[in-house]
């Protein structure tokens, strides 16, 4: 059965990212000089370049690839937790060429802003900590030590 806990939102935040910048290490640097512990993410906008994982299920390893044009985000999509006690984004995103084919995937450093709106959702509750999960060989988040 699914394990699930019961948030509030406490606070939202909402508005630009850096032009230039890398789209997760900005994420990531906000959630920390904010202390976001527990949060969801959203963002739109455009990049100039993308770097994406894709999790091979079989050898449990990510693969990465590089999308090196500019390309629209017309969805991205993550949360914020903890992992060895520091906050981290985690977010998938999708991004859209000049004639509109998509590209999708876990979002990697590498993913450079052009231009990106953001909403982050603030969450009061119990701290969802990553820790290594034998089956998937991800860090997922160790629902029986969130309290
Ligand atoms: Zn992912």
């Amino acid at each position: 059965m699914a394990q699930m806990e019961s948030l509030t939102t406490t606070k939202t935040y909402m508005g630009k990212l850096t032009h230039g910048a890398d789209l997760i290490e900005e994420l990531t640097e906000f959630c920390l000089v904010h202390n976001i512990r527990c949060a969801r993410i959203e963002v739109i906008g455009a990049v100039q370049q993308a770097r994406l994982g894709f999790y091979d299920q079989t050898t449990k390893v990510y693969e990465f690839f590089d999308i090196p044009n500019p390309l629209e985000i017309t969805h991205c999509i993550g949360n914020v937790s903890l992992k060895d006690g520091t906050p981290i984004v985690h977010a998938h995103v999708t991004l859209a060429g000049h004639d509109g084919k998509a590209y999708g995937g876990h979002l990697a450093k590498g993913t450079t802003i052009f231009a990106c709106e953001c909403i982050i959702q603030v969450f009061d509750g119990p701290d969802f900590v990553r820790g290594y999960d034998e089956i998937t060989g991800l860090p997922l988040w160790d629902m029986d030590a969130t309290r």
